[in-house]
């Protein structure tokens, strides 16, 4: 066994060179293997790399032409295109998610890349001439200064690249915080900046835990915060970052609802129950958690999934398995802990996710995928966010039944529905209360040309991921009022300006 990479902050376009304090672990999950020693930064280290960004900010990126924006962006979007089997595979590692799926994570995050290089049309302001007579009106948008980006550990690329090129493309300097649990793959991203020609000093990364996320959310110079991850930290993060003067869009966790109606293809949709309920073992915001069955076709679609589910490989990512394993050994076992839940709560457990062979050497977090029938409103399995590979099938007698427990769960992320008939899924589409819908798509991910974000506790704050969402959330807006001096407009007169 190898001895633990030190893993550190990226500072000025350089890893940074200082001593460290504290660190922290990280491991490889499907081996148990520490792989990497974390530099965690002091609240007195992100002050510094604040200061830093500020400067880079005022001195050149805030000011820098679209021109220029737009070639470092095409520039870092090829980079990243051309790296992208580089940082899966540092994703596979510290994550455990399959290498296939890694590569799919980035190259949604590269859609974002692509999204910002159209920046220049996107900063296009409105202009209104002779609003008043020789009067025109206009809008432009501005840069911020300093944000901060704070990320989960389930996609270690996408989810730093759903915020990082909208608020650089918008003139930002940026410090993103990535998980301490999978740091590596977001490095090197960041990394691929200063390649692409970005001034040193925009963008950042400091590893890091409570302590770096606090000094982030009260430090003065930074303007606003985007972050990701369960809800209590959302929470905490809205209200301490907007408490202390920052626009704050602060995703929080999720339980998605795909909902089966009677008339739907029972293949299909099994298929996508399996895909979205196993996909990254369950470790998706937007992975299908509970599986909705509007009787009578219960007992076939249990039947159907559970058929899949026994054909599914899971295992060590690099080996070409269809599921890794859980993120830590900490979280394997809380996953795990609600199987019994379940069962002493009465509900079915069809398939055992503790049994059956793994893919893989070493002491890997490994759960096999686990399916539990007759899951009710009230049992842990359903009420919490338990993020791992267990589905559960609740039973509804009707549609109105369904769509009720939908509304009536606390986050609103993701939602699908199954069905050939257009009127009923029309239907859904405007009733359910969630932020991000499917249509017979068990992962409605939205492009990066619309805005990612659920409602009620998926999201605080009420800008969603980026889009024009985010191109609004890294910008602040002006509107001029401009005439060149006429005799016209001459006269002596207080009342409040009207228009002519
Ligand atoms: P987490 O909340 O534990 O951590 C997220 C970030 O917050 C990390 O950078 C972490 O270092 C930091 N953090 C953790 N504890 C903190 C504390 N006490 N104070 C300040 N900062 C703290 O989330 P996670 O386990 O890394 O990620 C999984 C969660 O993220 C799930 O709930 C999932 O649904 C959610 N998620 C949501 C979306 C979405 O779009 N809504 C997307 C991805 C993940």
């Amino acid at each position: 066994m190898s001895s633990p990479t030190r893993i550190t902050h990226l500072v000025a376009g350089a890893p940074w060179e200082g001593t460290p304090g504290r660190t922290g672990p990280v491991y490889n999950p499907a081996t148990g293997e520490q792989t990497g020693e974390l530099d965690l930064a002091s609240a007195a280290l992100v002050g510094e790399v604040v200061a830093g960004a500020r400067q880079a900010w005022a001195e050149s990126w805030g000011d820098a032409s679209l021109t220029k924006r737009t070639q470092v962006l095409f520039a870092f979007r090829q980079l990243l295109d051309e790296r992208k089997e580089e940082i899966a595979a540092l994703i596979t590692a510290e994550h455990g998610k399959v290498l296939s799926d890694a590569l799919g994570e980035v190259t949604r995050g590269l859609e974002v890349a692509e999204f910002a290089c159209g920046i220049p049309h996107l900063l296009k302001g409105g202009f209104t001439e002779n609003a008043s007579t020789k009067v025109d009106v206009y809008s432009i948008r501005q840069s911020l200064g300093v944000v901060a980006v704070i990320s989960p550990f389930n996609f270690p690329a996408m989810v730093p690249l759903w915020f990082v090129p909208v608020a650089i493309a918008c003139g930002n300097a940026v410090v993103l915080k990535p998980s301490e649990k999978d740091p590596s793959a977001a490095i090197a991203v960041a990394r691929l900046w200063t390649e692409a020609g970005l001034p040193d000093g925009v963008m950042n990364v400091v590893g890091g835990d409570k302590e770096a996320v606090d000094a982030l959310l009260t430090h003065p110079d930074v303007k606003a915060v985007s972050f990701v991850g369960s809800t209590p930290i959302a929470k905490y993060v809205y209200e301490t970052g907007t408490a202390h003067g920052k626009r704050v869009q602060a995703l929080g966790g999720a339980k998605n609802h795909m909902i089966v109606l009677p008339d739907a293809d029972l293949d299909l949709a099994a298929d996508a129950a399996v895909n979205a309920g196993f996909g990254s073992a369950g470790e998706r915001c937007m992975a299908i958690s509970a599986l909705v069955a509007v009787d009578p076709i219960g007992d076939e679609l249990v039947e159907k999934i559970k058929d899949r589910m026994g054909k599914l490989v899971t295992g060590d990512g690099t080996r070409g398995c269809d599921m890794g394993p859980l993120v830590t050994q900490q979280h394997r076992d809380k996953v795990a802990s609600y199987l019994d839940a379940g069962v002493e709560d009465g509900a079915t457990l069809v398939v055992d996710g503790r049994e059956g062979d793994v893919d893989a050497d070493g002491a890997g977090y490994f759960l096999r995928p686990t399916l539990f029938d007759h899951v009710e409103k009230g049992m842990s399995v359903y009420d919490d966010e338990i993020f791992g590979p267990v589905l559960s099938v609740v039973r509804a007698k009707t549609y109105d039944d369904a769509i009720a427990l939908v509304n009536s769960n606390p986050y609103g992320n993701g939602t699908a529905i199954f069905t050939n008939d257009g009127g009923a899924a029309r239907r859904f589409q405007h009733e359910v209360e969630v932020g991000m819908i499917g249509v017979n798509v068990p992962i409605p991910v939205p492009m990066a040309y619309y805005s990612f974000g659920g409602w009620k506790n998926s999201l605080f704050g009420d800008t969603h991921a980026h889009g024009m969402e985010g191109v609004h959330f890294f910008t602040r807006g002006k509107v001029v009022t401009s005439r060149w001096l006429d005799p016209s407009h001459g006269g002596i007169e207080l009342g409040f300006p009207q228009n002519a």
